[in-house]
């Protein structure tokens, strides 16, 4: 016995045969409200234009938005935000390919401005080479997990990504070199001519130094959320590349305000698909690339550290965003709904048939309150 019997006379009194129209309206009614409940919790997860505040250097796992594999230009990782283990450009090219010296490959896409750009530099006296490319996720993970062995997790995440954070894992991130010189790590490089010359002109190429010194000259700062490296130089496309300059932006910073997707709270807008898997649109085919059967296996120690993991995003959640929770809520609803329109049907029929038991529970039908 339900509420709804209770409130009502025993004797209802004869209502005049309705035509079939307005009933059916009201079962319209009763499976449009949960569908639009459940609709109306959506858009707070719907992408909006970054227009968040540019978060602190907080530690986290979370997938940016967006990391398509045709969406190179704008793609953002950092300390935050960061692509899967699976993420391995689909146009990976040997960097002679570009015109110049040194090992490891690059994605094709940046072929032709590297090319230009190394033409131009040795055409200025300052040639320059590389140092190391592209990286998959499993030879940064070593990378990083060998510095936080050496000197400590606080000190290696100042100067090193963990996997997946990695612009060298976009097959865009480059540390160059002077051609024939030595490593470019020791002492400023942008002290030397091949330095020089890329901090003054490689944005007009597509390439931007990833890692400035801060504005009051200091090797570590916000902006970047890693020291400063005058050698790594991350390609965005000439377009991209000149904005950035011209905004006097880190890459970090103006891709965060124009580009990354955020929710309506301002947050990493986090998709647990990898999207990317498409060979981008227009790209000339795979010529080369590496060999992942020489990829070094993962080693036993976490490059993550537990307890610094940002509060925007535990490693759960990433995998797991609002989004999904919301169409699990949305699916009950509409299942509720079909199922009360389904009992309202059997009880309109009984009605219709004089055999309604009075004293037998069920859903009350709204239109008889
Ligand atoms: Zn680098």
């Amino acid at each position: 016995m339900n509420l709804f019997d209770r409130q009502q006379p025993r004797e209802r009194p004869e209502r005049p045969e309705r035509s079939g129209r307005p009933r059916r309206r009201s079962h319209v009614v009763l499976v449009a409200l949960p569908l639009l409940a459940a609709l109306a919790g959506l858009p707070a997860s719907a992408p909006t234009s970054a227009l968040g505040r540019l978060p602190s250097c907080d530690l986290g796992d979370v997938y940016t938005v967006p990391r398509g594999y045709d969406e190179w230009s704008i793609t953002l990782v950092d300390r935050l935000l960061r692509v899967g283990k699976d993420y391995v450009p689909p146009d990976l090219v040997h960097v002679s390919e570009a015109g110049l010296p040194g090992g490891g490959h690059i994605r094709a896409v940046a072929v032709d401005d590297t090319k230009a750009m190394a033409r131009a530099a040795r055409a200025a006296g300052a040639p320059i080479g590389v140092w190391s490319a592209y990286r998959s996720y499993a030879q940064q993970q070593q990378i990083f997990t060998g510095y936080a062995r050496q000197n400590g997790f606080d000190s290696a995440i100042t100067y090193s990504q963990r996997p997946g954070h990695s612009e060298h894992q976009l097959g865009l991130g480059v540390d160059f070199m002077s051609a024939g010189g030595g490593d470019p790590l020791q002492g400023d490089w942008a002290t030397t001519a091949a330095g020089a010359w890329m901090r003054d002109n490689s944005w007009t190429f597509g390439w931007v130094n990833s890692y400035p010194r801060g504005k009051d000259g200091a090797r570590w700062n916000d902006r970047t959320c890693l020291r400063y490296e005058p050698w790594h130089y991350r390609y965005l496309g000439r377009e991209v590349a000149r904005k950035v300059h011209r905004s006097g932006l880190t890459i970090r910073e103006y891709l965060w305000r124009n580009h990354t997707q955020l929710d309506s709270r301002g947050r990493p807008l986090s998709t647990s698909t990898p999207r990317p898997s498409a060979r981008p649109s227009g790209d000339p085919p795979t010529t080369a690339s590496p060999s992942q059967s020489s990829t070094p296996a993962p080693t036993t120690v976490s490059s993550t550290r537990p307890a610094a993991i940002s509060p925007l995003a535990p490693p759960g959640s990433s995998q797991s965003p609002v989004l999904d929770s919301r169409i699990v809520v949305g699916g009950l609803l509409a299942f509720l709904a079909v199922l009360t329109v389904g009992l309202v049907a059997r009880r309109r029929r009984h009605r219709q048939a004089g055999e309604l038991p009075r004293m037998q529970g069920g859903p009350a039908d709204p239109a008889d309150r």
